[in-house]
């Protein structure tokens, strides 16, 4: 399995900070919040398959354009998230004001985005993956997912703080491989950590007690006006399998 980052900052600025967009061989992106500033047309036809974790615009303001790019250049995409954030996407931006309803254009039956819902904690096949959403603890309904081939599989956060679901989960999985947590804030902006419910690297590390299984840990989804003070208090964290994500960058398991 090959994950391309090609967003991991919890923001955007210049060339280097991209809102959330990863990519699973090439085919299967999770979330769309840094996805087009990567891609070539001629890639991004290649996608057949979008995860969306939330409603949050870091992670779905690239289906816009997206959308746009892709009409009438190939079948619908096999859009999956939970019922209340594909319903949130349908009224709050393909509201045909803020931009056109691509899941219902071309056609009801061959939109560009095919909306196929599901429940959080729901276990789904999506072009040859099997994808199991966990609930996490966010200020929004979100869901991470564990994305597996016939070996291998990775856990992808999307934003939480504290929880213990997903720890639990990742700790049954024998095929799991790479794990990718979002920490936010640095310690001194706790309470705002705390509100908008993100990880800071206090509470991260109070909850890494709970994944028992040694695989690598990328952190993403920093704030770039704190990257600096935030990475500094991550390596303070005694873990051995903590690794900071860096964009652009590809990880083959
Ligand atoms: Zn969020
Ligand atoms: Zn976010």
């Amino acid at each position: 399995m090959k994950i391309s980052l090609l967003g991991i900052d919890g923001g955007e600025l210049g060339k280097e900070n991209h809102a959330i967009s990863f990519l699973v061989d090439d085919v299967l992106a999770i979330d769309a919040g840094g996805l087009l500033h990567a891609m070539k047309l001629k890639n991004l036809l290649k996608i057949d398959s979008v995860l969306i974790s939330h409603t949050h615009i870091d992670h779905v303001k690239d289906l816009l354009l997206w959308g746009d790019l892709i009409f009438a250049q190939r079948p619908s995409i096999e859009t999956h998230g939970a019922e209340d954030v594909l319903e949130a996407v349908r009224k709050h931006l393909f509201n045909w004001t803020i931009w056109p309803d691509f899941s219902s254009i071309p056609t009801k039956d061959n939109p560009v985005f095919k909306f196929i819902p599901h429940q959080r904690g729901d276990i789904f096949e999506t072009i040859g993956y099997n994808v199991q959403s966990i609930e996490v603890n966010h200020s929004v309904p979100s869901s991470a997912f564990i994305v597996a081939d016939k070996k291998d599989a990775i856990l992808y956060s999307s934003d939480t703080t504290t929880t213990d679901d997903v720890w639990q989960v990742a700790n049954i999985r024998d095929d799991l491989r790479v794990i990718f947590m979002e920490v936010s804030f640095p310690n001194r902006m706790q309470s705002v950590a705390d509100a908008s419910k993100h990880y800071s690297p206090k509470t991260l590390s109070e909850d890494l007690k709970k994944i028992k299984k040694d695989v690598p840990i990328y952190l993403y989804h920093i704030k770039p006006s704190v990257y600096d003070e935030v990475v500094a208090e991550i390596k303070e964290i005694q873990d051995d399998r903590i690794q900071i994500a860096e964009g652009k960058s590809t990880i083959k398991i």
